[in-house]
C-alpha cells in the first residue's frame, strides 16, 4: 500500500493600501478603537455607493502577473450572500465566474542544492473584500460578543492553487515562499498575527492499494491557519487522521460530503466546524453597484514592467556574484528585498563578498537581535559598515578590535546614525590600530615565553592549544596587536629556541 498526500491551498492576503477596497477609510488597524475607520459604504447602509480602489486593482494585478496568471480583459464584482454579525451587508463583494486573473503558476523549488523544483498550478487569483471581527467572551463570564468593523471592506487578494502539493513541509515551503514574494512585490506586508494573511488547505489522500488502484479518502478544509508551523502541524495531524479515519470506516471520496476542519495549536488536532457551503448556497449575483473592469493590454503591460526581481533569481545571483553559497544566499535574500539591498551594498563597497555575508549575518544580526533593532529601526549605514569592514580587511585593525568597533557604532548609533568618518575615529580614540612595530611584539613575546617555561614546554611537545593563554598574555601587553601575527611569532619563537 502507498499513500500520496495531495494539498492546496486557499490565501488571502491583505493589499497595501492606505484606504479600503470600496471606500475611503483607513486601513491602518486599529485594535484598540473599534469601529472608528468606518463610514456609511463599510458599514452597509442603505442607499450607500461602493467605488473600487484603483490602488487595490493595481496591486492585485502586479501579483497575478507575478504568478504567471492570464488577465481577464472583462472582469465584475458579485455579491456572496451569507449572514453572520461582522458581515453587516448580509453580503461580501467578491468575484464569482469571471475573475481578473486565472491559470497561472509558481515553480517552488525543493530543495537547497537540487534543482528540482515543484510547479504549483494557480487556478485563480480574485479580489473581494475583508469583514468585520468577532470578539465573544472577553470578559470570561460568557455572556457578551462584541464586533469591530474596522476591518470591513479591507482589500483582500484570494489566491487558489491546484492540488499541486505533495507533503505538509512542501505546503510550508510554498507558503513561506509566497510570502516572500508578496513582500518583495510590495503588495502586502503579509503580516500574520495581525491577519494580513491567511490560508485555509484543502487535503487528502490518494492511498494505492496492491493492485495499484488509486482510492481517494475524503477531501477537507482546514480553515483560517495564521502561521507557517501551524499550517505544516495542521496538515500532518490532517493526513494520520485520514489514513486512520479511512483504515477505519473504508469511506472514499464522494461517500461523505466535504468536511471545514479548524486546527487547535495547543491540542494539536483538527476538530470539524460547520457543514461547508456549496457556491449555490451563496447565490451569486452580480453587483448592480459596481461597474465591471475592463483592463488594457498596456495596463497589464505595466504591471509587468513594474515587477523586481524575484526572491528566487537573487538567491542564485547573489550566491555567484558574490561568491557566498546558496544558503548564504538564501539567508539574506529571506531577510526582505531592503536587507539584500544593505548587503550588496556593503559587499560591492568592501569589495568581500564573503566577507560582508559572514558579518552580516553573523556579528552584525546577533547584535540587532540583543537590542531588538531590525533593519528598519536600526542605525548603521552601508556605508558605515563598509567602512568598518575596509578597515578590518586591509588590516588596519583586528576582526576582535571590528567586532568592539562595531558594537561600539551601534551604541552611538542610539543617538542617531553614526558618519562612515566615525570608524575611524573610534580607531584612533581606543587606540585600536594594529601595531606594525614587530619589536615591540617580539619584545613582548620573549617576556611572555620568559614566565611561562611550563606551557613553552608543552607547545614544543606539540600540545599546538597551549598556545592560545599565551597569545592572550601578549595582546594585553600591547592591545592593538594582531593575534594571528601574535601566535606566528610566539611559535617560530619555540621553534627557534
Ligand atoms: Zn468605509
Ligand atoms: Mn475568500
Amino acid at each position: 500500500m502507498e499513500v500520496q498526500t495531495i494539498i492546496g491551498l486557499e490565501v488571502h492576503v491583505q493589499l497595501l493600501t492606505r484606504t479600503k477596497i470600496f471606500c475611503g477609510c483607513s486601513t491602518a488597524f486599529h485594535p484598540d478603537r473599534p469601529n472608528v475607520q468606518t463610514c456609511p459604504v463599510c458599514l452597509g447602509l442603505p442607499g450607500s455607493l461602493p467605488v473600487m480602489n484603483r490602488r487595490a486593482f493595481e496591486l492585485g494585478l502586479k501579483t497575478a502577473v507575478a504568478l504567471n496568471c492570464q488577465i481577464a480583459e472583462f472582469t465584475k464584482w458579485d455579491r456572496k450572500q451569507y449572514y453572520y454579525p461582522d458581515l453587516p451587508k448580509g453580503y461580501q463583494i467578491s468575484q464569482y465566474d469571471l475573475p481578473f486573473s486565472t491559470d497561472g503558476f509558481f515553480d517552488l523549488k525543493l530543495g537547497d542544492e537540487s534543482g528540482e523544483t515543484r510547479r504549483v498550478r494557480i487556478i485563480r487569483a480574485h479580489l473581494e473584500e475583508d469583514a468585520g471581527k468577532n470578539f465573544h467572551d472577553e470578559t470570561g463570564r460568557g455572556t457578551e460578543s462584541h464586533v469591530d468593523l474596522n476591518r470591513a471592506g479591507t482589500p483582500l487578494l484570494e489566491v487558489v492553487t491546484q492540488p499541486d502539493l505533495r507533503s505538509p513541509a512542501e505546503a510550508r515551503r510554498f507558503l513561506e515562499e509566497l510570502v516572500l514574494l508578496l513582500t518583495y512585490l510590495e503588495v502586502s506586508d503579509c503580516n500574520m498575527q495581525e491577519g494580513s494573511l491567511r490560508a485555509d488547505a484543502n487535503i487528502n489522500l490518494h492511498i494505492f492499494d496492491d493492485e495499484g488502484r488509486k482510492i481517494p479518502t475524503p477531501i477537507t478544509e482546514i480553515k483560517n491557519v495564521n502561521s507557517f508551523r501551524f499550517l505544516e502541524m495542521a496538515l500532518e495531524y490532517e493526513a494520520r487522521r485520514q489514513l486512520e479515519q479511512w483504515k477505519a470506516t473504508g469511506k472514499k471520496l464522494g461517500e461523505v460530503p466535504k468536511e471545514t476542519r479548524g486546527f487547535d495549536p495547543q491540542r494539536n488536532v483538527t476538530l470539524p466546524q460547520r457543514g461547508k457551503e456549496e457556491a449555490a448556497d451563496y447565490r451569486y449575483f452580480p453587483d448592480p453597484d459596481l461597474v465591471p473592469v475592463i483592463v488594457s493590454a498596456d495596463e497589464i503591460e505595466a504591471a509587468r514592467q513594474s515587477l523586481c526581481e524575484f526572491p528566487a533569481a537573487r538567491r542564485e545571483r547573489i550566491a555567484v556574484a558574490y561568491g557566498i553559497s546558496y544558503q548564504e544566499a538564501a539567508m539574506i535574500v529571506d531577510q526582505g528585498a531592503r536587507f539584500a539591498d544593505y548587503f550588496e551594498e556593503v559587499a560591492l563597497g568592501c569589495g568581500d563578498g564573503k566577507a560582508a555575508c559572514n558579518w552580516i549575518t553573523q556579528d552584525l544580526l546577533r547584535e540587532w537581535n540583543e537590542r531588538r533593532w531590525t533593519l528598519a529601526t536600526q542605525p548603521l549605514s552601508a556605508a558605515a559598515l563598509t567602512a568598518l569592514l575596509r578597515a578590518v580587511l586591509q588590516r588596519t585593525i583586528s576582526i576582535k578590535s571590528g567586532r568592539e568597533l562595531l558594537s561600539a557604532l551601534l551604541d552611538e548609533g542610539a543617538n542617531g546614525s553614526p558618519p562612515p568618518a566615525r570608524v575611524a575615529e573610534l580607531i584612533q580614540e581606543r587606540g585600536l590600530a594594529l601595531v606594525e612595530d614587530s619589536g615591540a611584539i617580539d619584545r613582548a613575546v620573549a617576556e611572555v615565553l620568559g614566565r611561562n617555561a611550563k606551557i613553552v614546554a608543552d607547545v614544543k611537545a606539540g600540545k599546538l592549544q597551549a598556545v592560545g593563554p599565551l597569545v592572550g598574555q601578549v595582546m594585553k601587553l600591547i592591545k592593538g596587536a594582531d593575534p594571528a601575527r601574535v601566535r606566528e611569532a610566539i611559535l617560530q619563537r619555540i621553534q627557534e629556541s
